[in-house]
């Protein structure tokens, strides 16, 4: 009876039990690295999060929610979306993009920026299907790709260090024209564009997303846009949304974050835009997974969204004051970076700086 008993349950345990769509992709980097930072206690400059606190107006947004009365803010509120922050949001959206919105179907609320990702993944890309990453990009969608079924297919930015020993720009990483034509075929269904860029902080000019949205329209791909770090760019240059040119908003979903928007990553609060008639696949796929974002803290961002849309432009506006911050943190750290021998790449937005520390190496 007793060998019987051990026998089986050997059996059992001896089973496979992980899905084979998790294969090779159990490693992570941001696992890894804060790991090493607590085992060797490093300062972690790795993720990126800021080391200053939310705005004011959105933590107290936050508390007068908590506290306020309105105990249906701690129930569950629309799958899709808290009202208040879908509608201020398509609203936001009208304006930066010149077109109607509809709240309720051109906009959807996710769990941060990562799930919106997921969802878009989940829902648009097929086994076989090929998905083109800009590299460097940041590291979840490769993984994301082929937990879909898709195969990614990377195609890089490439330097062109400035010949007079200037430091050089996140500008200077560029596509190669034909080299990204050449990974374009009927297997495509879509590219995943990241501008502002992490890591290099690369701001796409309005010629390199004309290049993309010609292949994309040309190719009938999708573009999955992660525009998280859209308010954080520096020395006036401007944020330019793909969406926005010829043919490309049917084919389009906008990813933002309240955590980069708002210097709250720990809300994870994130959205998409796009058209209804990919929003509806997301929506699919949300509400087959988390179903849900916390209420409070949509509430709280919808109100910051309100504040935002009233000084739209101004100079006490957040989304104009806080790249002015970080311009001169950036400023302050190239320096910093430099003046050790290290050679940063200066980032025209994000806060990401990756710098070059081949000068470090021991080996010629
Ligand atoms: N996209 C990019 C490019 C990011 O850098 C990050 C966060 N590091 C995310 C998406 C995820 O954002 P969230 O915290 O809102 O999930």
């Amino acid at each position: 009876q007793t060998h019987f008993l051990s026998h089986s349950l050997q059996a059992k345990m001896s089973r496979r039990v992980q899905a084979r769509r998790l294969e090779g992709i159990d490693k992570n980097v941001w696992v890894e690295f804060v790991k090493l930072a607590t085992t060797y206690s490093k300062v972690n400059l790795g993720q990126g999060f800021p080391d200053f606190p939310a705005p004011d107006f959105l933590t107290e947004a936050f508390t007068r929610a908590l506290g306020g009365g309105n105990h249906m803010l701690h129930q569950y509120t629309r799958a899709f979306g808290h009202p208040p922050l879908v509608k201020v949001l398509a609203q936001f959206f009208e304006k930066l993009l010149g077109r109607d919105l509809d709240p309720m179907t051109n906009v959807m609320v996710t769990v941060g920026a990562y799930q919106a990702l997921f969802c878009c993944f989940q829902a648009l890309v097929d086994e076989g299907d090929e998905v083109i990453i800009i590299e460097p990009f940041f590291d979840c969608y490769e993984p994301m790709v082929k937990m879909a079924g898709g195969t990614p297919v990377f195609v890089p930015l490439r330097p062109n260090p400035p010949k007079d020993g200037k430091l050089m720009s996140s500008a200077d990483w560029q596509l190669d024209p034909a080299e990204l034509a050449s990974k374009f075929s009927e297997r495509t269904k879509a590219i995943v564009l990241n501008s502002p860029n992490n890591p290099l902080g690369k701001v796409f000019s309005r010629g390199e997303l004309g290049l993309i949205a010609e292949l994309c329209v040309k190719h009938d791909v999708l573009c999955i846009s992660d525009e998280v770090y859209e308010w954080l760019v520096y020395d006036g240059k401007q944020h330019i949304r793909i969406a926005s040119l010829e043919g490309m908003w049917d084919r389009t979903v906008i990813i933002g974050s309240a955590g980069k928007t708002f210097s709250a990553t720990g809300w994870k609060v994130g959205w998409v835009v796009g058209p209804d008639r990919l929003l509806q696949h997301l929506r699919t796929v949300h509400q087959n997974s988390v179903y849900h974002c916390a209420t409070i803290a949509q509430e709280a961002v919808a109100q910051g969204f309100q504040r935002e849309l009233m000084l739209y432009g101004k100079p006490e506006s957040y989304f104009v004051q806080l790249p002015k911050e970080l311009q001169q943190k950036r400023d302050w750290l190239v320096r910093s970076l430099d003046s050790v021998g290290m050679k940063p790449i200066i980032p025209e937005g994000t806060y990401f700086l990756v710098a070059d520390i081949s000068p470090f190496s021991e080996s010629p």
